[in-house]
C-alpha cells in the first residue's frame, strides 16, 4: 500500500492563474525577495488514494488548499517535504541541481513515515511543469534562485490513528535572495544540552516537519542566546555531534583532513553534505564520516588542530561557524575571526557547479527549462 510508487508518467492538467502578477509586480519583488516570503503564481498538486494511487496532477493557480477539520496532518502530523532551488545560467536557461536525489529522499521519508512514494520521474516532472509556467520567477541576480518546496500530507478525513488512505503530494516555489547579502559572515551556533532532534528508530533521517517542530523550542533558546542555530549532540550519551536543526557539519582539521558526522540513521542525509564530501575527495583531500565527540569539537578549536567549522545545507549551501557557545559559560572559537579558506573554496566550487560557471563533471544539473 504505502511502498506502492507511481507509475510514471503521470499527465499533468493545467489551469492557469487568471490573477498572474504583471512583469512590474514580478520584478519588484524579485528585486528583493528575502526567503520564504513571497510565492509564483501557480503551484502543482497530485492526489493519491489507497484506491487509485497517484492521480490528477495539476498545475493550477496557487492558493490556499480546502483541509477538512478532521484532516489526518493537522492532528498526527503525517508531513514530509523537500527543498531544492531553481537557478538561472548566464544564458537565460533554468538548472537545478541533484533532483533525483531529493526525490529518492522524499521516497525514503515517505516509506519512514508510511506515506505513499511519488516515482524519480514523475517528482522531476512536477518541477518541470512549475518552471514551464513560472520560469520568469527564477531570479537572475548573483546567488538568488527560486526555492522549490516539495510536500506531501495526509488529508484523509479520519480521527483515527493509522497511515492515511489519501494523501497530497504538493509543489510551490518561493523566489529567494542571496542569503549572505552583505558577503559571507561566520555564524553563532547554540549547544543544545536539554533537548535533542532525533532518537534512535526515530525520524531523525526523515524530512518530515515533525523533526522541525520539535527542534524550534532550543532554536529559540539559540536565538535568546544570540545565535543564529542550534547544535544538537546525539540523544542517548549527549556526547557527540550529530547537526544543527537544518543542516550538516563539517570541521577542517589542520592536518588537512576533513571531518563529518557519519550518517547513523538520526542525522539527515543531506545532498550538499554528501556533494561536499565528493569534491574535497576530489581534490584529494581525505574525508573522514565517522563519530564526532563535542570534546574534539572544544579542544581541537582551542589546540588549533581543527581551523575551520562549517555548516552545510541548500538554503544556505555553506554557512562558516565562527563560534559555538553554549550553558554555564561556554564558548568555543572566535566570534569575529574571518571566514575560512577552504570553507569558502569549497562554497565557491559548488555555487560555480550550480551556477553553471564551472564544468558539472558528476552530472549533477538538469535543465529544467524547454
Ligand atoms: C534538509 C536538511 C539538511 C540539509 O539537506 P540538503 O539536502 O543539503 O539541503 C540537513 N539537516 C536537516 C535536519 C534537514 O532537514
Amino acid at each position: 500500500m504505502s511502498n506502492e510508487t507511481s507509475t510514471f508518467p503521470l499527465n499533468f492538467a493545467l489551469t492557469p492563474s487568471t490573477s498572474a502578477r504583471a512583469e512590474a509586480a514580478r520584478e519588484e519583488i524579485l528585486a528583493d525577495p528575502g526567503f520564504g516570503k513571497h510565492f509564483t503564481d501557480h503551484m502543482v498538486s497530485i492526489d493519491w488514494t489507497i484506491e487509485e494511487g497517484w492521480h490528477g496532477a495539476h498545475v493550477q493557480p496557487y492558493g490556499p488548499l480546502t483541509l477538512d477539520p478532521a484532516a489526518s496532518v493537522l492532528h498526527y502530523g503525517q508531513e514530509i517535504f523537500e527543498g531544492l532551488k531553481a537557478y538561472r545560467h548566464a544564458d537565460g536557461s533554468i538548472w537545478t541541481f541533484r533532483p533525483e536525489a531529493n526525490a529518492l529522499r522524499l521516497q525514503r521519508s515517505a516509506r519512514r513515515m508510511a506515506l505513499p512514494e511519488l516515482s524519480v520521474p514523475d517528482f522531476i516532472e512536477s518541477i518541470k511543469q512549475l518552471i514551464a509556467v513560472d520560469g520568469k520567477w527564477v531570479p537572475s541576480a548573483p546567488e538568488t534562485s527560486l526555492y522549490l518546496r516539495p510536500f506531501m500530507i495526509a488529508n484523509e478525513t479520519f480521527l483515527g490513528v493509522r497511515a492515511a488512505h489519501k494523501v497530497g503530494y504538493y509543489l510551490i516555489a518561493s523566489p529567494a535572495g542571496a542569503y549572505f547579502a552583505q558577503g559571507v559572515a561566520p555564524v553563532k551556533i547554540w549547544l543544545t544540552t536539554e533537548y535533542s532532534r532525533a532518537g534512535k528508530g526515530g525520524t531523525g533521517s526523515a524530512k518530515c516537519g515533525g523533526n522541525y517542530a520539535s527542534s524550534l523550542t532550543a532554536q529559540v533558546e539559540a536565538y535568546e542566546n544570540g545565535c543564529a542555530q542550534v547544535l544538537f549532540l546525539d540523544s542517548e550519551t549527549h556526547t557527540n555531534v550529530e547537526e544543527l536543526g537544518g543542516m550538516n557539519v563539517f570541521f577542517v582539521r589542520k592536518d588537512g583532513k576533513i571531518v563529518t558526522p557519519k550518517l547513523t540513521g538520526t542525522i539527515l542525509e543531506g545532498i550538499t553534505r554528501e556533494s561536499i564530501i565528493t569534491l574535497a575527495k576530489d581534490r584529494g583531500l581525505e574525508v573522514e564520516e565517522r563519530t564526532v565527540p563535542i570534546s574534539e569539537w572544544k579542544e581541537g578549536v582551542a589546540s588549533g588542530q581543527i581551523t575551520e567549522v562549517f555548516a552545510c545545507g541548500t538554503a544556505a549551501v555553506i554557512t562558516p561557524i565562527g563560534q559555538l557557545i553554549g550553558a554555564n559559560g561556554l564558548a568555543v572559537g572566535n566570534p569575529d575571526a574571518p571566514a575560512g579558506e577552504l570553507t569558502m573554496s569549497l562554497r565557491k566550487e559548488l555555487t560555480d557547479i550550480q551556477y553553471g560557471r564551472l564544468p558539472d563533471r558528476h552530472g549533477w544539473m538538469v535543465k529544467l527549462d524547454a
